[in-house]
This record gives structure tokens, C-alpha cells and sequence, in this order.
């Protein structure tokens, strides 16, 4: 791949949801043409990217097809099975990269890097079987939440110790997956920090936007988010320190609980985030034109805020609401083009101004 991707390149982008969908009109603004690589059927990108292929995770001859099509691949989401990542990082590059995703697609690898540069995040402990959450619980103390190391998101595959009793019933719950368990952190509020490290490794952040979570699901970002000077700055470097660590190359978004102590890390997602949306009316540049850019080899953008803004996500009958939001002139509606809304799915999100 040369440096900087011209007009007329191709981006592949794994997933088709929501972020994919934005993530390729963001990248249409550029010139830049998309190629979406989902295994459901009508994803919501595939409405406004150029091509989609719709094929599993383990079709090689799709995963062929596709990367020959592109100039580099990017994903929308952390849970790419490896063996499909090796195939294409065989074929072109792939952005960010493998690390980023072995990272972050592991609770406990995680929280190993996070401390390793010598970031806070909970207490934590592996726990491959009763003993050992049993030994966990009498160190960390409850309350205390266990969570599955993979393929948790959303709050799904938690479940909070409140007491020690309540420990093999938790364990059950992880249906065998392999899990670790966490002190709980009692924060006054959760804040996220979405950041961006260019290919010339130049690294640009967006302001902290604090967030507001409902049954584990997003509810709103407000920016500018509740933090002293200090613990602004603090966030912006400690996310600029993930991202040279890794040698990462996009956007990513570091969610952080506030506490009278400090900053605690919650968790990292390598690609652009639901709490970056916000993004979309508060700068000039906004997150997905940030990750494209990112990934194309191009400069990164101007992600300074020049607006207060809060997001609200249209979760489930949410959508209902459009119609009379659609009334009011100064609300900036987003659709993800999904079809029957269910409790708990993401139908869209809007940006509302609070100051400009
Ligand atoms: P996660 O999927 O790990 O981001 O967790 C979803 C939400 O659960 C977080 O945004 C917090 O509100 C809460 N949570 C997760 N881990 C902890 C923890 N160790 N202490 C307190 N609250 C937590």
C-alpha cells in the first residue's frame, strides 16, 4: 500500500453495523469507496457502502475475493475470529492492528497491558475455576463483578457478586466460558476518551465525554464531561499512551471511571465508539473521518470541540420518538437503517446542541 490512499481507493471494513455504516459515508465524503464483509444478511453499511460481501467469518474464498478488492482493511468490531485475521493480514494491511485486537479482544490480556504501562484499572483476578474465584473473592472482596474474558459487550456476560454465597451461582452463569473477576469501583461517573493516532504515529484526542449507562447499554454522552483539569489532561495523555504502546493506527475509545482517587480504566475498544458520536455535530472533524483518515495513510483532522453537545442512543421503541424529534429544527437525527426494533438493539442516536 502507498503512504496516503488517493480518491477512488477502497477501504474494507469488517462488520456491517452501525459504526461500519457510518465509518463508510464518512469515508465517501473523502472520495474513498467502501467494501463491506458481513456475514448477515442487509447490514445497515451495506446501505451506503459501494459493495458488500455477504459470507462467513470462515469462507476463505470470500476472504480471498475481498482483500483483493481493497487497499486496506479496517473492522468495526474487536471479535474477528484470529483465523480470519491471519488470512487477511497475509493479503493487505490491516489496520489497527493484530496487537490492538489481541488486546482488547481479552479481558484479562487487557488489564495485563493496561497495567504493564502502569495505568489503574480494577483489581483483577483470573479465575479458571471455583477455587480460584473462591481465593479471588477472599483477596479483591466482594462486592465484585465476574465477567467472561471474550466476547463480552454491552454488559452482557457479567454478573455482580454482592457476597460471597452468590459466587457458584455467578460461575454458573459464565456457562463455562473462561472468565476473571473484578473489584468493584466505586466511581461517581463514567467518562470516555475517543483518540486517534495517525499512521506517522501523530496522536489527536477528542475531549472526554462523560457517559451514562442503562441496564450495561449506553444512554447518553455529555461533553464537556465533569473532570478537573487535571484528570482531563490525565485522560487525554493516559489514552496517548495506549495508543503509542500499541503502535495503533485509527481511532480507538477508552472508557474511564472518575473516582476521588483518580482515573481507573475500564476498557479499551479498537475502533471508532458509540460515545464518540457525539463527534459528528461537536467538531469539524469527526470521529469516523478521524478513522478513516487514520487508516487511509491520510493527515488526521481538526477534532477540536467547538460545540456542547449531549448524544442520546434510540434504543429499542426509542425509534418511536422520531417523529417528534424530526419537529424539533435543532436535533441532529441519526438512523441506522435496521429493521424491527428490539429491546436493548441500537436503532440510532441523535445530537442535540447545548451550547454553541
Ligand atoms: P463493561 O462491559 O465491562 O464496560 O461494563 C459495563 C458497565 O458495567 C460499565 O460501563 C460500568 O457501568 C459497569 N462496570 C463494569 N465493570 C465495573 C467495575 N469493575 N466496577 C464498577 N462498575 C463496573
Amino acid at each position: 500500500m502507498s503512504d496516503t490512499l488517493a480518491p477512488g481507493s477502497v477501504i474494507g471494513i469488517l462488520g456491517g453495523g452501525q459504526l461500519g455504516r457510518m465509518l463508510s459515508v464518512a469515508a465517501s465524503r473523502l472520495g474513498l469507496r467502501c467494501h463491506i464483509y458481513e456475514p448477515g444478511a442487509n447490514p445497515p453499511a451495506g446501505h451506503v457502502a459501494e459493495t458488500v460481501t455477504t459470507a462467513a467469518w470462515d469462507d476463505e474464498a470470500a476472504l480471498r475475493a475481498f482483500a483483493a478488492s481493497v487497499d486496506v482493511i479496517t473492522y468495526e468490531f474487536e471479535n474477528i475470529p484470529t483465523a480470519t485475521l491471519d488470512l487477511l493480514e497475509s493479503l493487505r494491511p490491516v489496520r489497527p492492528n493484530r496487537r490492538a485486537l489481541a488486546v482488547s479482544q481479552d479481558r484479562l490480556t487487557e488489564k495485563d497491558f493496561l497495567t504493564g504501562l502502569g495505568l489503574r484499572t480494577a483489581p483483577y483476578r483470573d479465575v479458571p475455576d471455583m477455587a480460584a474465584l473462591e481465593a479471588a473473592l477472599a483477596e479483591i472482596g466482594a462486592p465484585a463483578i465476574l465477567k467472561t474474558r471474550r466476547l463480552g459487550y454491552d454488559g452482557k456476560g457479567q454478573a455482580r457478586i454482592m457476597e460471597p454465597a452468590q459466587a457458584e451461582g455467578a460461575l454458573a452463569e459464565m456457562g463455562g466460558a473462561e472468565a476473571i473477576l473484578e473489584g468493584f469501583v466505586h466511581f461517581t461517573h463514567e467518562v470516555s476518551v475517543i483518540a486517534a493516532r495517525g499512521a506517522t504515529g501523530e496522536v489527536a484526542c477528542f475531549d472526554p465525554g462523560e457517559n451514562v449507562h442503562e441496564a450495561g447499554i449506553l444512554r447518553t454522552t455529555t461533553v464537556p464531561a465533569r473532570l478537573a483539569p487535571g484528570q482531563h489532561m490525565d485522560a487525554i495523555l493516559l489514552a496517548g499512551k495506549i495508543l503509542n504502546a500499541l503502535d495503533y493506527v485509527g481511532v480507538m475509545g477508552v472508557e474511564l471511571f472518575v473516582t476521588p482517587q483518580g482515573l481507573v480504566v475500564n476498557e479499551i475498544a479498537p475502533r471508532v465508539h458509540n460515545s464518540g458520536h457525539w463527534t459528528q455535530a461537536g467538531c469539524t472533524v469527526d470521529q469516523f473521518e478521524q478513522h478513516i483518515r487514520a487508516v487511509a495513510g491520510w493527515p488526521l483532522g481538526n477534532g477540536q470541540r467547538y460545540a456542547d453537545v449531549v448524544m442520546e442512543n434510540l434504543i429499542g421503541d426509542d425509534v418511536d420518538k422520531v417523529p417528534a424529534l424530526s419537529k424539533t429544527a435543532d436535533v441532529q437525527i441519526h438512523l441506522y437503517g435496521k429493521g424491527a426494533p428490539r429491546p436493548g438493539r441500537k436503532m440510532g442516536h441523535v445530537n442535540r446542541i447545548t451550547r454553541g
